[in-house]
């Protein structure tokens, strides 16, 4: 039996026209725009890509959106005082900084000096530590996207064993912190796998959800998806010149229960929840 499509297109698109109202509603009662500023660093054609998406997607919902383009030569100490800038500006409510970063450049430095209530990415010590401490300011984008496709499916999380594969700091290990909260679309026992794990496949096969972060086009295969699992596949990979992901798809939809695609799955949720921290973080910083 085929898997149930999980839409994380049609979702995102019902997220932000939903938040448009939200957005235009509070630009009229408080005559505040919500403003991201995007800092994208050297030419990587992905990550420009990336950062047009945003932009657009902010426009398309009320948000106004500045990109600061930086040469790849940018210095760190340049790119701190464009990050500074950018925290003292009243006008800037979210600050995205577009990774990867160029080598030379400390990516942890650079995070790590975006304001905390401009941290729209949640990658911000403080942001991470209320997350864990299950007292959220912002949720990452991508794990939140992530929770939201498990609920869509209408799979119950709550004693569910979700197996995160991955521990990145920006999908796999807040998505296994997301899913071990006490509360609604969490409360699951949570196993956390990476390149290190001892049979992967068997861990794998013992997950009711099944969260894919790794990076390698096709890795999960039919055989290590449990019959009836939800299974959301995170990866973007180039592969012969099409976008795939970290699961072997076409197999894995006679195994699964329900499945995101790629592309339209998972991409398209972590620029709605992107667009919802913003919201947020416009209303933290607006008395
Ligand atoms: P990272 O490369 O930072 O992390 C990959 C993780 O996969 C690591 O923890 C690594 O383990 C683990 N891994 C690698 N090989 C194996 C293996 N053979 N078995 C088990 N685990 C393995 O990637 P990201 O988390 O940043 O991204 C993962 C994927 O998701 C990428 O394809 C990326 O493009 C995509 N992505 C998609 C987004 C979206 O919006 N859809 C957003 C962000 C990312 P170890 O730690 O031991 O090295």
């Amino acid at each position: 039996m085929a898997a149930k499509l999980i839409d994380g297109k049609g979702l995102a698109a019902r997220i932000r026209e939903e938040l448009a109202v939200e957005v235009e509603t509070f630009h009229k009662t408080t005559d505040v725009q919500p403003h991201l500023a995007a800092v994208l660093v050297g030419e990587d054609p992905a990550s420009a890509v990336y950062v047009r998406n945003k932009q657009k997607a902010c426009e398309k919902c009320g948000i106004k959106s500045t990109l600061h383009r930086l040469d790849e030569s940018t210095s760190q100490s340049q790119l701190l005082e464009l990050v500074d800038e950018l925290n003292r500006d009243v006008a800037v409510h979210g600050i995205l900084v577009q990774l990867p970063l160029p080598s030379h450049i400390d990516e942890t430095a650079v995070l790590d000096a975006v304001a905390p209530l401009k941290d729209v990415d949640c990658f911000h010590p403080e942001n991470v530590g209320l997350m864990v401490q299950g007292r959220p300011r912002y949720l990452p984008c991508t794990p939140a996207g992530c929770q939201r496709l498990v609920a869509e499916a209408g799979v119950e999380t709550s004693g569910a064993h979700a197996v995160v594969v991955g521990r990145s700091e920006i999908v796999g290990k807040p998505m296994a912190m997301m899913l071990v909260q006490k509360g609604d679309f969490a409360n699951a026992t949570v196993t956390i796998t990476h390149s290190r794990t001892k049979d992967l496949p068997e861990i794998t096969r013992s997950a009711d959800i099944l969260i894919a972060a790794i990076g390698r086009p096709k890795f999960i295969t039919a055989e290590m998806i449990k019959p009836g699992a939800c299974v959301i596949d995170v990866g973007i990979n180039r592969l012969d010149g099409k976008l795939v992901g970290d699961v072997d798809f076409e197999a894995a939809l006679e195994v699964a229960g329900s499945i995101t695609p790629v592309p339209g799955g998972v991409g398209p949720m972590t620029i709605a929840m992107l667009l919802q921290n913003s919201l947020t973080a416009a209303r933290l910083q607006t008395d």
